[in-house]
């Protein structure tokens, strides 16, 4: 899909900057949304408060070179920050490859890149901010506009809406029979899910939903059987909702192969 006329090996290149330039911010949004903090302006080391320069902000490139450690007062930087580099590179690495046109590799680049620090931030908080659940529902659906209107997929509106708002209900249900169990976050995260899933494919919208199920509660039980949580913990649902989510394009095809 070199459709910008780069060279494959430039093309590569390109992407694999824009995916690690992607997990940096994300980086930036886990340390900062949940404090409410601006995203602009430099990042410091949280321990001597140095302002770290450019050079040393290259995603996993400085981690490797500075070998994981502050250059000025040595202590260790988290492995968290080039394992979310990696992360977002692999997630824009598989859009990019997976999806046919632009409007919906960037629609599903924004989706995976907000999504990860989503599921990284109730991961580490058990909360979905509305600020980031808001610009990912807006910029999902401003982007899958730019793919209704440049490719005539009118006809993907419809299942695009239903699915949005049936997924939000079924959550919406969820956190009454749980009595907020299921946050209200999750409600509202179940909207973006929905509307993506759906304009790519109705039957993505059910098995997303099933994963996520399905590897919430596998974790869950392997977390109890080893004594890390136990019936009362509360587990963040998020990140497995949006797990489901990242695999259901791809599952689809083969589940429905299989069953149908
Ligand atoms: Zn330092």
């Amino acid at each position: 899909m070199s459709a910008i006329g780069l060279a494959p090996h430039n093309f590569l290149l390109s992407w694999i900057a824009i995916g690690l330039a992607c997990g940096s911010f994300v980086t930036v949004l886990v340390a900062r949304i949940p404090e409410r903090k601006g995203i602009q302006g430099r990042s410091q080391c949280i321990s001597c408060k140095a302002t770290i320069q450019v050079r040393d902000n290259i995603p996993v490139v400085s981690y490797l070179l500075l070998k994981g450690k502050c250059r000025f007062c040595k202590v260790p930087i988290s492995m968290r920050y080039p394992l979310t580099e990696l992360a977002a590179l692999l997630l824009v690495a598989v859009a990019v490859e997976s999806f046919q046109g632009w409007w919906k590799v960037l629609a599903w680049v924004v989706f995976s890149v907000l999504g990860l620090a989503l599921a990284i931030i109730d991961l580490q908080t058990h909360r979905l901010p509305n600020v980031l659940t808001a610009w990912l529902f807006g910029l999902v659906a401003a982007l899958l506009l730019g793919d209704i209107l440049a490719n005539h997929h009118a006809d993907r509106i419809k299942m695009a809406v239903i699915s949005s708002v049936a997924l939000t209900f079924f959550y919406f249900l969820l956190n009454i029979i749980s009595r907020g169990g299921m946050g209200m976050g999750d409600v509202k995260l179940a909207a973006s899910i929905g509307l993506i899933l759906g304009y790519i494919n109705g039957s993505s919208v059910i098995v997303g939903t099933f994963c996520g199920f399905f590897f919430g509660s596998t974790i869950s039980v392997m977390l109890m059987a080893t004594g890390r949580a136990t019936r009362k913990s509360q587990i963040p649902f998020g990140p497995f909702m949006l797990l489901g989510a990242f695999v259901a394009p791809w599952l689809t095809p083969h589940l429905v192969s299989i069953f149908l």
